[in-house]
């Protein structure tokens, strides 16, 4: 592919963690990856990174808590590029607490980045998808979306409410050659699981059929597929990424 012809792929939260090994797979796999997230060094050398490999890539600052930039982020991306054919929903935040201790704003905050944002860039990006009748849109929700967890009531309503938002997308889009999914991770080593303790990951580790925590890559993998061509017929589905934790 030449580098006008490159599908363009947008990725949330692509500055390190898992984002960042999403934004290395899809510019691997030949997408144009514009990388998203707010710390604009982190973003320059993960672009420097993805081109000294022979990626190719953009970076965009955004703070995805405001609903009127990420409108502007996806709509500077569709008229500086023309197209967006890729949307991967991955940027997220948790402030924990017990319900009894939880703050009004600590709900509001979380649901702002982990579904507001998804909800507007999701409709930013449809008309132009239609436009090109392709898209794909993988939203990354979590296993506590499925099962919720002690502490994470904010998390876990906005988790879950992007398991419906995709669904019900998959279902309005998917005449116009759109897919849109989910991938919902376990336990993955990044800098969100690093801030637990040592001892809890140990034990979570040891209660996985897979008696392990997942890498980055292994959420990069399933994004990558359910970009890819072949996964064409796939749509509403929710592919659990977590070690045989939720089966
Ligand atoms: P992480 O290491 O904490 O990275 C979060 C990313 O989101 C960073 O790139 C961060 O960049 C970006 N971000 C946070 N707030 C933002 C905002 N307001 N505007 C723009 N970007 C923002 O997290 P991770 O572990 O890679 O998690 C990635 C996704 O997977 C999240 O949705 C998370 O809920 C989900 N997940 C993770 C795990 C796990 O075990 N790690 C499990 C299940 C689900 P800046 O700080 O530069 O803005």
């Amino acid at each position: 592919m030449g580098n006008d012809e490159r599908r363009v792929a947008v990725v949330t939260g692509a500055s390190r963690g898992i984002g960042l090994a999403i934004a290395r797979q899809l510019a691997e796999d030949g997408f144009h990856v514009v990388l998203v997230a707010r710390d604009e060094a982190k973003l320059q050398s993960a672009q420097a990174e993805i081109e000294s490999k022979g990626g190719v890539a953009e970076s965009r600052a955004c703070d995805l808590s405001n609903s009127a930039d990420v409108e502007s982020l996806i709509e500077g991306v569709v008229s500086d590029r023309g197209r967006i054919d890729v949307l991967v929903n991955n940027a997220g935040i948790n402030r924990d607490g017990l319900i009894l201790r939880m703050s009004d704003e600590d709900f509001h905050d979380v649901l702002a980045v982990n579904l507001t944002a998804v909800f507007v860039a999701c409709r930013a990006s449809a008309r132009p998808m239609m436009r090109g009748r392709w898209g794909r849109i993988i939203n990354i929700s979590s296993v506590t979306g499925l099962i919720g967890n002690p502490g994470q009531a904010n998390y876990a309503a906005a988790k879950s409410g992007i398991i419906g938002l995709t669904k019900t997308l998959a279902k309005e889009l998917g005449s116009k050659g759109i897919t849109a999914n989910v991938v919902a991770p376990g336990f993955i080593e990044t800098d969100m699981t690093d801030a637990m303790s040592e001892e809890v990951l140990s034990e979570a580790a040891k209660r996985l059929p897979l008696r392990r925590l997942g890498q980055p890559e292994e959420i990069a993998h399933a994004v990558s597929y359910l970009a890819s061509e072949g996964a064409g017929y796939v749509t509403g589905q929710v592919l659990t990424v977590d070690g045989g934790m939720v089966c």
